[in-house]
């Protein structure tokens, strides 16, 4: 267990983001977020949250770092959010390259059925407004992710409109980033419209 440097609140890790510190060019420290080259240090732990990344930056880190921290909120939450981005990226490549995905639309639609998560590209298009991909949108069983050559290069395709990953770590995995990319960089996982 860890201690959210937000609300102080005792937390599995797997529920935190760590915090470290990292030489900037002009001499001073930034805080980065997740594993950083150059950073050093004892991490400290926060609750991906709006509520517990205000409270971070409002003098708590700077207690936990035992040295002045200037962050804004919204700098952290952006560098969260990026994290957080990277990391969907990593569980989709893992998703493809352990096969535990449905690739194309036909083969996602069937393995919605069993309690996957589809991810659809942001020009998708309209497949992604019929069912049974309308009914999974609406249920928060489908998160936008890249565009069709994005999600292609994935698989080695040229252009891929819609993935499903069947994995039940994978899912819940890729769910929590999403609910934080969403929150803290909203601008990778808005669909084309
Ligand atoms: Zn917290």
């Amino acid at each position: 267990m860890r201690t959210c440097v937000g609300c102080l609140e005792s937390s599995d890790p797997s529920g935190l983001v760590t915090l470290r510190l990292a030489p900037t060019p002009e001499g001073g420290v930034m805080v980065v977020v997740g594993a950083h080259a150059g950073a050093k240090g004892r991490g400290a732990h926060v609750h991906p949250t709006a509520a517990c990344v205000a409270k971070a930056v409002d003098g708590r880190l700077s207690k936990a770092f035992r040295r002045e921290i200037r962050v804004s909120a919204s700098e952290l939450g952006e560098a969260i959010g990026e994290r957080e981005a990277a990391r969907i990226e990593g569980l989709i490549a893992t998703a493809i390259r352990t096969r535990q995905v449905a690739l194309g639309a036909d083969a996602a639609a069937e393995a919605l059925a069993h309690g996957a998560l589809v991810v659809a590209a942001k020009d998708a298009g309209r497949v992604v407004d019929h069912q049974p991909f309308r009914g999974a949108r609406e249920a928060g069983r489908l998160i936008f992710w890249g565009d069709r050559a994005r999600l292609g290069s994935f698989t080695r395709r040229d252009s891929l409109a819609v993935l499903a990953v069947t994995a039940p770590s994978l899912v819940q995995a890729l769910r929590h980033a999403h609910e934080v990319v969403s929150a803290f960089a909203p601008a990778y996982v808005a669909a084309a419209r």
